[in-house]
């Protein structure tokens, strides 16, 4: 409740007189003046003339439409004391105007400030509970509506950052456990009518708090290694209803669609796609994967550093990889190598035979070095990842709490995207799925810490 409770104090303090306080000497005149005036309407009541008056506390010409103008605010602070304006006390302020000789213009600004103010305090009313009833919505109807406008306008007009924040700030209220209930979608969408915001700037006004809560959902749905069929459903709508930037939204399909042919590979199932025509396969060979690939080999010499660098193409069947450039082709049988290790720079490999070296994948790395890895492991009978662990599983309350504690951001670089909840002491190592072991790494963050370990 914090941010709403700031905003709903900072609307309460209103509109304040606007008082040019350069000369205090005649400040206190004219209020002086005004107190007098205001006295002398009680006194004479329907028999008031302004002029009368004027003469009667020498009210000088330069001081006269500041004192009107005063007085006519008086009485429009005290009708609005109730938060409404009543025919009868429409009635009398339009006398009291006509009798104060206030210009009409200056009176319909002096009324929409007045309306706008008493609007204000039923908005923040209103929304201390973060929604507005029906109850709520016909006051401020009606209040707009004597200054000849509707919710959505007196909104627009006056309230256009205040709703904004206001929305944002019911928004963060609803979300701020990681998920969007149904009944929370519905009060939220029902304030944002009630108000008049339209559907843009509804969805601008939350940009931010709705990406969190989508990489907060992505996050939570991938701790498990795996998106389920209700997980991505979850996502999908929460993506249709929240956002209205496609680049984001094909960043978050692209991570689903990602963990999940990471979730088949890590259960076996490698993909089998047509070879490239350039592949010369033996029969029966089954390919994986075909891509660009780029090759890096770092050799201290005699005669001093020497690096080899080849640009090709790449083909991954169930026994070897096929490197194929202009200028020089080569492959490894998977069960030649003696080791591979991921870095920064891609992946390592150490052959007995040709091809040792750093190799890395500028169409597609991670689901390349992935089903190379598999595939290396399945021709040694090797694999070392097997489905999801279990002994792994970080419960939804740690997760929850550990976002809090991070904030939504990457622990070592603050980065908003691309999150992973990470084992600060792996499993295999020891470490334990409680609050202290768990913290929030982007995935490159993560990558350069498995590096390390
Ligand atoms: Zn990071």
């Amino acid at each position: 409740m914090k941010a709403a409770k700031g905003l709903i104090n900072w609307i309460k303090t209103g509109i304040n007189e606007v008082t040019s306080a350069i000369d205090a000497e005649r400040e206190a005149r004219i209020n002086g003046h005004t107190a007098r005036v205001e006295a002398e309407v009680g006194r004479v009541k329907q028999g008031f003339v302004f002029e009368d008056a004027v003469k009667k506390f020498e009210i000088s010409t330069g001081d006269r439409p500041v004192v009107a103008e005063r007085v006519y605010r008086r009485f429009l602070a005290r009708t609005w004391t109730d938060l409404s304006l009543t025919d009868r006390e429409a009635e009398l302020l339009n006398w009291a105007a006509g009798c104060l000789g206030i210009p009409a213009g200056k009176v319909s600004q002096l009324n929409q400030e007045a309306a706008a103010d008493a609007f204000r305090q039923v908005l923040a009313a209103a929304l201390v509970d973060n929604q507005i009833n029906d109850t709520e919505a016909g006051h401020l109807a009606q209040i707009a509506a004597r200054c000849g406008c509707t919710v959505p306008t007196m909104m627009a007009t006056f309230f256009q950052q205040e709703g904004e924040a206001l929305i944002r700030s019911a928004f963060t209220q609803y979300t701020s456990d990681g998920k969007l209930e149904r009944d929370e979608w519905k009060q939220f969408l029902q304030t944002v009518e009630q108000l008049g915001v339209p559907r843009d700037k509804m969805l601008h006004a939350i940009r931010l708090p709705a990406r969190q809560l989508i990489e907060h959902v992505l996050a939570d749905a991938r701790s498990d290694d795996e998106i389920s069929e209700r997980e991505e459903k979850v996502l999908a709508s929460l993506l249709s209803n929240l956002i209205d930037d496609t680049a984001f939204a094909s960043y978050v399909r692209d991570q689903i669609a990602e963990t999940k042919w990471k979730a088949d590979i890590a259960k076996g199932r490698l993909p089998s796609i047509d070879a490239p025509l350039e592949a010369a396969l033996r029969a029966g060979e089954i390919t994986h994967y075909a891509g660009p690939v780029r090759y890096v080999r770092t050799r201290e010499l005699s005669g001093g550093t020497k690096t080899e660098e080849l640009d090709g193409l790449a083909v991954i069947t169930d026994t070897r990889f096929i490197l194929s450039a202009t200028d020089k082709s080569f492959q490894i049988s998977h069960r030649k190598i003696l080791g591979h290790k991921l870095s920064p720079a891609g992946l390592e490999i150490r052959s007995d035979g040709k091809g040792t070296g750093t190799y890395s994948f500028p169409a597609d790395h991670d689901k390349a070095v992935t089903i190379w890895r598999v595939a290396i492991g399945r021709a040694n009978q090797t694999i070392v990842e097997t489905g999801t662990n279990n002994t792994r599983h970080i419960s939804r309350e740690v997760r929850q709490r550990v976002w809090q504690r991070y904030g939504g951001r990457c622990a070592e670089c603050g980065a908003g995207e691309y999150l992973e909840f990470d084992h600060i002491v792996p499993v295999a190592k020891g470490g334990s799925n409680s609050d202290s072991n768990v913290q929030l790494l982007c995935r490159k963050c993560n990558l350069k810490k498995s590096d390390n370990i």
